[in-house]
Formats: structure tokens, C-alpha cells, sequence
């Protein structure tokens, strides 16, 4: 099974990511957190990739493009994955598509999340996530907040703030998705997989739960 999630940043397709994949069992595959994780260890892939990602630019198709293919060459991607911030452009779908025939698989469901601006703006300004890697914990400082300020409730690891969470950067990437969503949508409408999701309370602490539920009983993922 191989989920593509869509939606804008802070639309909680992560969040919404992470729980589909526990109970699925699929990898979670998210091209930020690849890039962060590149950015970290200040590899040259980091390197190039930090140069887009602060000003909230997206990372050139291609080497975004080459990083996926690899990742989808990996042994636990055979059963399927969760697919999360990839991809974001028509050519990034177009190759999406060339990889996945080459590999004989296909995209079952392209779930999109529709959630209003003003909630998506506020989200991203309080959110939090988890610096261990393996555990990636998201929090809202305002309306899902950790139980003790700064760490994670999970693993106890530190929070941290995301570098390109900030004002300029937001409204940057906002557009970015704008300009590129419509292609999308078009694209995955076609081929009869898109699957639109308006989350009821969106700044609910269950919400994310509730969608990756909707997601799970439209074709019996989960
Ligand atoms: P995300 O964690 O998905 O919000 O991604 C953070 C940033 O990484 C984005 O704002 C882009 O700069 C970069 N990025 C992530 N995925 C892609 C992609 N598929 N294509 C290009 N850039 C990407």
C-alpha cells in the first residue's frame, strides 16, 4: 500500500503520516525530515538542501527526485510506504509514477488535507517537534502542548523549533504550495486516487487521529 499525503505545511499530514504508519506498519517516508536529518550531519546534500529550505524554497526537482528513488529502493519500502511532502511538483508525481512502474507498484490512495490558513499560520508559528529522530514528536505549544515546556512527553528528548518555522519563511512556502497544489490535485483526480479531507476540528488534539481513521476505512488500509 502506498499512501501519498498532501496538504499544505501545517496542515498535520506529518502528524496525520506518522500515525498511519504505525498502524500500517509502512515506513514513513518525509522528504523534510530527510533533508533536516542531511542538514544535521552538514552533508553536501544538506549543504544545497539548507540553502533552499531557510528562505522556504523547494529543493530542486532533481536531486529531490534521486534522493526518493534511492529511499524507495530500500527492502522495508517493498510493502508499501507513507509518502510525506513528496511529491510537490507535476515532476516530481510524473517521476513518482516512472518509479514506481519500474518497481512494478502503484499509489493506492493520495489523501489532501484541506485546512484553513489562519490555522495552518498559527500552527506552524507554535509548533514543536521532537530532536530525537526515531520518536519525531510534533506538538503545539498552544493547543497540544507538552506536559512539562521544552520536552517531549514521549521520549523525554528536548524540543526544538524547525529553522524555516518562522514568518517570511512560512509565507513563503505557503505560496510555493499554492502555486504547485492545483497540478497536483489535477493530476492524482485523474487517476482516481485523490481522496479530499476536510479534518472537522483541525485544531482538535484528536484530529489527526480522526483523519488517519477516514484514510484507514476508505480502502481498508489499516
Ligand atoms: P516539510 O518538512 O515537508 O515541510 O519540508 C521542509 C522543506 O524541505 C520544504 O519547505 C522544502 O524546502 C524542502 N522539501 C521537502 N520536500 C520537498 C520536495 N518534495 N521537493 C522540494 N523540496 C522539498
Amino acid at each position: 500500500m502506498y499512501i501519498v499525503m498532501l496538504g499544505a505545511p501545517g496542515s498535520g499530514k506529518g502528524t496525520t503520516a506518522k500515525i498511519l504508519a504505525k498502524k500500517t506498519n509502512l515506513p514513513h517516508i518525509s522528504t523534510g525530515d530527510i533533508f533536516r536529518e542531511q542538514i544535521k550531519n552538514q552533508t553536501e546534500l544538506g549543504k544545497l538542501a539548507d540553502s533552499y529550505i531557510s528562505k522556504g524554497e523547494l529543493v530542486p526537482d532533481e536531486v529531490t527526485i534521486n534522493m526518493v528513488k534511492v529511499r524507495l529502493s530500500e527492502p522495508d519500502t517493498k510493502e508499501g510506504a507513507i509518502l510525506d511532502g513528496f511529491p510537490r511538483t507535476k515532476a516530481q508525481a510524473e517521476a513518482l509514477d516512472k518509479i514506481m512502474q519500474e518497481q512494478g507498484k502503484q499509489i493506492d490512495i493520495v489523501p489532501e488535507l484541506i485546512v484553513p490558513d489562519q490555522i495552518i499560520i498559527d500552527r506552524i508559528l507554535n509548533r514543536a517537534t521532537c530532536s530525537n529522530k526515531e520518536c519525531g514528536a510534533i506538538y503545539n505549544t498552544k493547543y497540544k502542548p507538552p506536559k512539562v515546556e521544552g520536552i517531549c512527553d514521549v521520549c523525554g528528548s528536548k524540543l526544538v523549533t524547525r529553522t524555516d518555522d518562522n514568518e517570511e519563511a512560512i509565507k513563503n512556502r505557503l505560496e510555493v504550495y499554492r502555486a504547485n497544489v492545483q497540478s497536483l490535485l489535477d493530476y492524482y483526480k485523474e487517476k482516481k486516487v485523490l481522496l479530499s479531507i476536510t479534518p472537522k476540528d483541525p485544531t482538535s488534539e484528536s484530529s489527526s487521529e480522526q483523519v488517519a481513521d477516514e484514510i484507514c476505512h476508505f480502502k481498508e488500509v489499516c
